[in-house]
């Protein structure tokens, strides 16, 4: 017979994964799909960076590291920390992992117990609920209206939290829409968390340095350091330097719960890869052009999908402030008759209809807990961009 946890009846796997092993099997079908799935940046790690991993290797780092992280690195995010963020954290209070995706996990693992509640605003990152799901504590997924630029406001917050919430979770800037909390709304959640000692906040902050139209980056701890004792910062290099692969994510919050993700670590992973925590302080300490570039060129790409967008008559989005991703409403499609003879009645069949007729792919909104919607990623080159939205333009006239 085949063992299995009970816990795993009720994860899905990730939709974004999936997504990418479906482009896979339809191009290796000999299919041209362009992929507006993607969630990583389309672009190498900057030469400087490799060569750190390199000259890491050919000097002898090729050994395990210490489980929470090389203190060289650990020094590396402190100084980011101070520099970026404004944030003091020492050492013994950062944790890093193999991506921000394991810190997390392992944040909820540490800390909860069968029938706590997270706090999960809706749209949401796919892997928050299963990841709360598999420790046995119940997501409550909390919907954030398109009108109220789906942010988490105070008074939808503090309706949100029972006594067994542990956890409220903020990615910004979010995926998938790309909004960006300001100041004043982060200060308005921060004084919802403060009638609640029981409850710690979790910031998601991978997306931070691909921000647009001048709109900034605030962390939460930047306003409301008195919060320090309850919150977990979560970060990590993926995103702002093309790291993916390379898997370095880091959390920063207090000493107890840190030493317990530790804990975690040493029984499991034991460390990240020491060439790739080399790597990692090479891109934190070193220039930091390639980020500023990077921001650039998605806000370039941005700016040419809203107007995209804009001409294709049934699709409308909200501008994203921020990360690489625009969620598009679709629901003025639904109804229509595709040139297949399928009617449109959901994101998932708009979804379905743009890979078959269009040849798109994308993820639909379900997925990320909003149905109605699309999330298409722009992190892909202008000329994949075009030839998407024209192949979707013509799709969509084709339908009655
Ligand atoms: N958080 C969000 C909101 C993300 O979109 C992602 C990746 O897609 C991650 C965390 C995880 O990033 P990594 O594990 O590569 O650091």
């Amino acid at each position: 017979c085949i063992l299995f946890s009970e816990r795993l009846a009720s994860v899905k796997p990730s939709p974004s994964m999936a997504a990418k092993a479906k482009v896979d099997a339809l191009r290796a079908q000999g299919r041209k799909v362009i992929d507006f799935t993607i969630g990583e940046p389309d672009f190498d790690t900057a030469p400087h960076i490799i060569e750190g991993g390199i000259n890491a290797l050919k000097s002898g780092q090729t050994r395990y590291t210490a489980s929470a992280g090389t203190p060289a690195l650990r020094a590396a995010i402190a100084r980011k920390l101070e520099r970026e963020n404004q944030l003091s954290f020492r050492a013994e209070e950062i944790v890093v992992g193999c991506g921000a995706k394991h810190i997390i996990y392992n944040a909820f693992a540490a800390s909860l117990n069968e029938g706590d509640e997270v706090i999960v605003p809706a749209p949401f990152w796919v892997s928050y609920p299963d990841m709360v799901a598999l420790q046995a504590a119940k997501p409550v997924i909390v919907a954030c209206s398109e009108e109220s630029g789906f942010k988490l406001s105070a008074d939808v917050l503090a309706k949100a939290i029972t006594p067994r919430a542990r956890w409220v979770i903020l990615n910004t800037p979010n995926n998938p829409t790309g909004a960006v909390y300001t100041r004043e709304e982060l200060e308005a959640i921060c004084d919802v968390l403060r009638a609640y000692p029981q409850v710690w906040l979790m910031t998601d902050e991978i997306y931070e340095h691909f921000v647009y139209n001048g709109v900034t980056h605030v962390s939460p701890l930047q306003i409301a350091p008195d919060l320090r004792e309850r919150t977990l910062l979560v970060n990590g290099l993926s995103k702002a330097y093309a790291f993916t692969g390379w898997r370095i994510g880091y959390g920063a919050g207090p000493v107890e719960l840190v030493k317990r993700i530790n804990l975690l670590l040493t029984q499991s992973t034991t460390c990240a890869s020491a060439m790739s925590q080399a790597a990692a302080v090479v891109a934190l300490d070193g220039p930091q052009e390639c980020v500023a570039e990077a921001a650039h060129l998605f806000e370039s790409r941005r700016n040419r999908v809203m107007e995209l967008i804009a001409k294709i008559p049934g699709l409308s989005c909200m501008q994203p402030d921020g990360a690489f991703y625009v969620f598009v409403n679709v629901q003025k499609l639904l109804g229509l008759k595709t040139v297949a003879g399928n009617v449109l009645q959901s994101d998932v069949d708009v979804m379905n209809f743009f890979i078959e007729q269009a040849g798109v792919a994308v993820i639909d909104g379900t997925s990320y807990g909003c149905p109605g919607f699309l999330r298409m990623s722009f992190a892909t080159s202008m000329e994949e961009i075009e030839a998407g939205y024209a192949a979707i333009a013509q799709a969509v006239a084709a339908c009655k």
